[in-house]
């Protein structure tokens, strides 16, 4: 594979990276101490393309491809995972419009989200996790409406959402043969998003438990045709998943540049511990390893779209891949520092509670594994 970029992407990448310098990193402290999303500079953000350029130009996106916009996530990654989840979730929420909307929805919602709405994906319930087929929030037909109730948890920018993605099962005796995917916009009678999630890291991204008390929508709020929910979540990972990869090599990378800063300038036993084997090694895996998940990512990100039968088995592997990668790498930058690392005072603490995240969210690394596993034996890696 050609992993040459672009000179669109490459000015997209530097684009990003400049970005994030000046608006991103000088806050992400700050709101992760705070345990608050940066809602207007995420508003900000996404009106500024960073999570659509991948929507169809006529709809307000750059109509770029999935690797670009991996490449930017990465730049927003290094930046801050939280802000960059948060922004990320958006482009999670647009997949199932891009993939099942009508023309009238993709026009309104796509348009709407191109110019800064936020919008939540909102499949994970309290009894279903990694088991979507598990699903029990309802979405009941009666005369021109759907009437939903259920409880959606763990749904990033929940609380701030305009727009919610919502899977749910339109026939209960069919179960998760009848998932269905709908749009309810804020504001909507029987919506509830107040509690909100206090977590271990990316605490700059908001995560809320978002409720469905007889909601009633519209019967043009269905995406796509009924019973057509799994295969859109399902497609959605395929595409989303190199992005989350792409978020974890960014994280990496800022852990990594860190660490080797540090290492040149600490000097113990009269020289600076960048001089010692064992501190290089480290560096020298973090290295190694960051090039891979990336070499993965942009690997897997290149094959959305070409429909090709591998991409869930390549997507999963950059996602677990990365995940486990990013863990590791914090964990060993850390080290580097010392206690110093283990302090507040500089920011490896929280690279590293931010990496969990990784080997969590869009399916866990051991799903991600149970994907690459079905490939291999159906034959289609
Ligand atoms: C910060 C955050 C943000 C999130 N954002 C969103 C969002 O925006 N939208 C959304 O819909 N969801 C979101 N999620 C939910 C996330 O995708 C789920 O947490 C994840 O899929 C795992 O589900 P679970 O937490 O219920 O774990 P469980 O499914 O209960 O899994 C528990 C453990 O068992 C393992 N396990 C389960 N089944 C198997 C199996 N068959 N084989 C091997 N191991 C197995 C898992 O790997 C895990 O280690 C978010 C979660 C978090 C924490």
């Amino acid at each position: 594979m050609d992993f040459e970029l672009t000179t669109e992407q490459l000015n997209m990448q530097q684009m990003a990276r400049e970005y994030v310098e000046k608006e991103v990193i000088p806050v992400a402290a700050e709101y992760d101490e705070k345990e608050e999303m940066p809602v207007d500079l995420v508003r900000r953000m996404i009106s500024q393309g960073f999570s659509t350029i991948s929507v169809p130009e006529n709809y307000g996106g750059a109509g770029m491809d999935d690797l670009t916009l991996c490449l930017v996530i990465e730049e927003l990654g290094r930046g801050c995972a939280g802000i960059a989840t948060g922004v990320g979730a958006n482009s999670l929420a647009t997949l199932p419009i891009i993939l099942a909307g009508n023309e009238e929805q993709k026009n309104k919602y796509l348009s709407d989200i191109c110019c800064g709405k936020l919008a939540s994906f909102c499949l994970t319930e309290p009894n279903a996790g990694s088991d979507v087929s598990a699903i029990a929030t309802t979405a009941i037909k009666e005369g021109s409406e759907y009437v939903i109730n259920g409880n959606k948890c763990f749904i990033t920018n929940g609380t701030y959402a305009d727009y919610y993605v919502v899977f749910a099962v339109i026939n209960p005796k069919k179960g998760a043969r009848s998932l269905t995917p709908f749009i309810v916009e804020k504001g909507t009678a029987g919506l509830d998003a107040t509690r909100k999630e206090r977590k271990m890291g990316i605490r700059a991204s908001n995560t809320a438990e978002v409720t469905f008390n007889d909601v009633r929508i519209p019967e043009e709020n269905l995406l796509g045709k009924e019973n057509g929910g799994f295969r859109v979540a399902m497609e959605t990972f395929d595409i989303s998943r190199p992005m989350i990869a792409a978020l974890a090599v960014g994280l990496a990378r800022a852990a990594y540049e860190a660490a080797r800063q540090y290492a040149k300038e600490r000097v113990q036993f009269g020289r600076p511990i960048i001089q010692q084997q064992a501190i290089q090694f480290m560096l020298a895996d973090m290295a190694i390893e960051i090039e891979a998940a990336r070499s993965l990512y942009l690997k897997a990100a290149g094959m959305v779209g070409k429909g090709s039968k591998s991409l869930s088995a390549y997507s999963a592997m950059a996602k677990a891949y990365a995940g486990d990668m990013v863990m590791r790498v914090t964990v060993d930058a850390l080290q580097v520092l010392g206690g110093y690392g283990y302090t507040r005072e500089y920011p490896l603490e929280k690279y590293m509670r931010d990496a969990k995240i990784m080997q969590i969210y869009e399916g866990t690394n051991q799903i991600q594994r149970l994907i690459i596993a079905n490939s291999i034996i159906s034959g289609r890696i």
